[in-house]
């Protein structure tokens, strides 16, 4: 049995269970995980896989479910067109989320890496099952990866990497969708391949990164490279619901021996087997405490609770629970912390709710031009000219007029009839607004332009003002 002064040794905190001594890659290949909570992720990540791969093709009202059309600037979301004038519900629904994913955490630890998060989900439930599938489980594995290069070795890897490529191929290609759309993609893979030289480059790229992180890169994206686990130090505190292992119950950790009553003999019902660290994708040990390494993936969990369940102990060594769950068997979640975050939440969420509510379909700015400031006609009238810019985010074109409020005046827009505003588009042009000097008292004017459907409804109204000569007194 091992001494108490063993366990306070905190020397795995000096490196992190992906580097060996030597400072090169240690590669990990964990035990294949079984148990209930495995099932149960397994099944979550069908749905959630499901759902990514199907959800370029959903599609509301005939609209995407989703996109996020970088490059042009035009964002989907549930159906509805988001524009860059958008941009401030964007930072708004961005700061709730960040904020929800804090709380979240402070409650209820990672729960979001090791259920939803797509890199655990491809990795663990995707990318290592093929690899248990062609390679064996963590011993033969490791074998193969001793041993010389032989024709089973190739042909192995061979196998594995070519199917590692394939599903990367089907992520970028997925990923892509969600960019340019499901049409545009499909355009981009039955034209011609010179139409479009940047989005098949796209792809090739996105394949190639998907595939170096998941063959290689793979549990490192959690451990050194996400930024949400590097920041589990500061938003965890002794109530945030983890994996972990009941430290009070399990130490003095020591062997099982049979017909042994562990406790005459100062043992905790850790039987030392080892079989947590075996199964763990991150390579730690959770019997060290919570790491920022630990994705809470459940593996131990289930891993542990079928070594109690085959030597007659009670399951739950390792579960979720808190540091005060263990400590003092008590469950609490409500702290000042996750109530003022609360408070913050929801007066954000409803600031969100209440700019989607009142968020406009049509958006018009008219700015003077520059250049001369009036121009003089020759019946003695003067006018300004103006440029305009009104955006449409519906789906649907509109044909609208450009009116002036609470004066008399003639709107002339330039080279144009008619006012036609393309669905999903901009419209952007000049016009000259022709005024009588009458009207005229000074030699700026505030003036506010309207704009309307063809049935008349008001669709924005924009302020600007109209400049016109001094006039001389007589
Ligand atoms: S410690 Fe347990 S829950 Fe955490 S990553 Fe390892 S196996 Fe998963
Ligand atoms: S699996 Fe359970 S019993 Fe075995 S070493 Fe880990 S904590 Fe101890």
């Amino acid at each position: 049995m091992k001494e108490k002064e063993e366990y306070m040794d905190q020397s795995f905190r000096d490196s992190i269970g992906t580097i060996d001594e030597d400072g090169k890659r240690h590669w990990i290949s964990p035990k294949k995980p079984s148990g209930k909570y495995y099932n149960a992720r397994t099944w979550v990540s069908v749905i959630l896989l499901l759902f990514l791969f199907s959800g370029p093709f959903i599609r509301i009202g005939g609209h995407p479910l989703l996109l996020v059309n970088i490059l042009e600037r035009k964002f989907v979301l549930l159906g509805q067109v988001f524009w860059p004038q958008d941009f401030y519900i964007f930072v708004l629904v961005m700061l709730s989320f960040v904020l929800f994913v804090v709380l979240f955490t402070v409650v209820f630890g990672r729960i979001f890496c090791g259920w939803v998060c797509p890199q655990t989900i491809f990795m663990e439930m995707v990318f290592r099952k093929i690899e248990y599938l062609i390679d064996g489980d963590f011993k033969q594995q490791k074998k193969l990866r001793d041993s010389q290069w032989n024709s089973e070795k190739i042909r192995k890897r061979i196998l594995k990497h070519g199917i590692f490529f394939l599903i990367s191929f089907l992520i970028s290609n997925t990923f892509l969708m969600y960019i340019i759309g499901s049409d545009e993609w499909i355009k981009l893979v039955t034209d011609s391949p010179e139409n479009h030289i940047v989005g098949l480059a796209s792809i090739i790229v996105f394949t190639g990164v998907f595939y170096w992180v998941f063959s290689w890169f793979r549990e490192q994206v959690c451990i050194v490279a996400c930024p949400y686990g590097r920041l589990q130090g500061v938003m965890l505190d002794r109530n945030s619901i983890v994996v972990a292992y009941d430290y009070v119950r399990g130490e003095m950790r020591g062997k099982f021996r049979k017909n042994e009553n562990r406790g005459e003999v100062n043992k905790g019902d850790c039987i030392d087997c080892n079989q947590c660290v075996n199964v763990c994708p991150t390579g730690i040990d959770i019997r060290n405490g919570t790491q920022l390494e630990c994705v809470n993936c459940t593996a131990c969990i289930d891993a542990c609770d079928h070594m109690m369940e085959s030597v007659g102990l009670p399951k739950g060594l390792i579960r979720y629970d808190s540091e005060e769950g263990i400590v003092n068997k008590e469950k609490k979640i409500w702290s000042t912390r996750t109530i003022g975050y609360t408070v913050v939440l929801t007066i954000i969420l409803c600031v969100v709710g209440f700019f989607l509510m009142s968020r406009s379909e049509v958006e018009a700015t008219v700015l003077k031009a520059t250049g001369q400031e009036y121009q003089k006609r020759p019946d003695g009238k003067v006018s300004n000219l103006y440029n305009y810019k009104i955006i449409n985010k519906t789906y649907d074109s509109i044909p609208a007029t450009i009116l002036l409020k609470g004066m008399e005046g003639e709107i002339q827009i330039i080279g144009k009839e008619a006012l036609l505003i393309p669905s999903e588009s901009i419209a952007e042009g000049s016009f000259f607004l022709i005024l009588d000097m009458d009207q005229l008292g000074q030699r700026k004017t505030d003036i506010e332009f309207e704009i309307i459907d063809q049935n008349g409804e008001l669709l924005d109204d924009m302020k600007t003002s109209f400049l016109a000569p001094v006039k001389r007194k007589k």
